[in-house]
């Protein structure tokens, strides 16, 4: 009697509740993947918000990432220590990014970080071609991928400083809307 377990207190649910997409009952759900992806790491019991944080190579294992071709930039991304390895926090605000009710400027914003693979906050011809050639899964050869690169930075590029700023980074997405499709996760 009254022994079932607590998981989060009603002041947790509610921090995660308004800093992300999801219900209570979501957010519940979402600590019941994490946990079952290291149920030896993971306490069922979160209420003193326990230092825990699951290996990269679990969670790009799960079923919403394992096909992604981005899954290693988006656990990256998401991570606080930029490595992959993952809090219930960064787990909650990556699906939350991802999710439907999601806005697009939300998702563009990850999309550019997630793209940046060299992380100096500007996307250059060699992110791009990195980019296309996931987003193409190789169908394209190297020499094609390096002229849709180059179309495609001759056209954003709108400062002439051969790399893509944040904002030039915007305005090809709302033309392209192909680039932001690995990022809807239903969970
Ligand atoms: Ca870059």
């Amino acid at each position: 009697m009254g022994n079932k377990q607590t998981t989060f207190t009603d002041e947790q649910l509610e921090a995660f509740q308004d800093c992300t997409f999801f219900t209570r009952k979501e957010i519940l759900r979402l600590h019941g993947r994490y946990r079952e992806l290291a149920p030896h790491l993971v306490p069922l019991d979160f209420t003193n918000s326990p230092d825990i944080r699951v290996p990269p190579t679990l969670i790009v294992s799960m079923p919403e990432l394992k096909e992604n071709p981005f899954r290693d930039r988006i656990v990256e991304t998401f991570s606080e220590d930029g490595l992959g390895s993952m809090s219930f926090n960064d787990f909650v605000d990556m699906f939350s990014a991802f999710c439907e009710t999601s806005p697009r400027e939300l998702k563009t914003i990850y999309a550019f970080k997630i793209y940046d693979f060299n992380r100096d906050s500007f996307i250059c011809k060699e992110d791009l071609q990195k980019t296309l050639t996931k987003l193409t899964k190789g169908d394209l050869s190297p020499e094609e991928v390096s002229l849709v690169c180059d179309k495609s930075l001759e056209e954003a590029d709108l400062d002439g400083d051969h790399k893509l700023s944040f904002s030039d980074f915007e305005n090809m997405v709302s033309k392209a809307p192909d680039f932001l499709s690995n990022f809807h996760i239903r969970i």
